[in-house]
């Protein structure tokens, strides 16, 4: 009589959630950053691309506001630590705060640089440098590719 009362079989073993303490919080599959982000975004922020100076769309921006992942919405920096490199891209001589970025050593081009990513969901955002006399605070230079970025504006944000 009971058919449908004896396939319920028991599955209390249901798989843990797997979280890896590898993976970044916001770690996507290539596939779903293909569907996500625009073709230039994708080759800067998931291969590791580096857009043409003078051509992205902050790095002569003055406006006040803070700066997001483009990939993930993640606040990384701020107008109040941009200043003007005249290199051709965003400059900050800090980032918003501790643990938003990560630093990976890269060693690609026959060059010795360190890559600035997001914390967040470990995309490329560009390169950090040191000691080159800008006269910041920190006399670093993050230098972030525009794409890898989204202006908010304090006066869009209501501030
Ligand atoms: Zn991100």
């Amino acid at each position: 009589m009971s058919t449908s009362e004896n396939t319920s079989d028991n599955i209390s073993a249901d798989p843990s959630p797997a979280v890896g303490p590898v993976a970044p919080p916001a770690a996507k599959t290539d596939e779903q950053w293909r569907q996500e982000l625009t073709p230039e975004e994708y080759r800067v922020l998931r291969q590791a691309g580096t857009e043409r100076p003078y051509t992205g769309e902050y790095w002569d921006t003055h406006t006040a506001g803070v700066y997001q992942c483009r990939a993930c919405g993640t606040e990384l920096f701020t107008s109040k630590e941009k200043f003007d490199s005249h290199c051709g891209w965003p400059s900050f001589w800090a980032p918003l705060a501790d643990g938003t970025v990560r630093y990976i050593h890269d060693r690609t081009l026959g060059m010795d640089r360190v890559e600035v990513r997001c914390a967040n969901c470990d995309s490329h955002l560009g390169h950090v440098f040191d000691g080159e006399g800008y006269g910041t605070p920190t006399d670093q230079r993050y230098c972030i590719n525009s794409v890898s970025l989204k202006l908010v504006s304090a006066h869009d944000a209501g501030q």
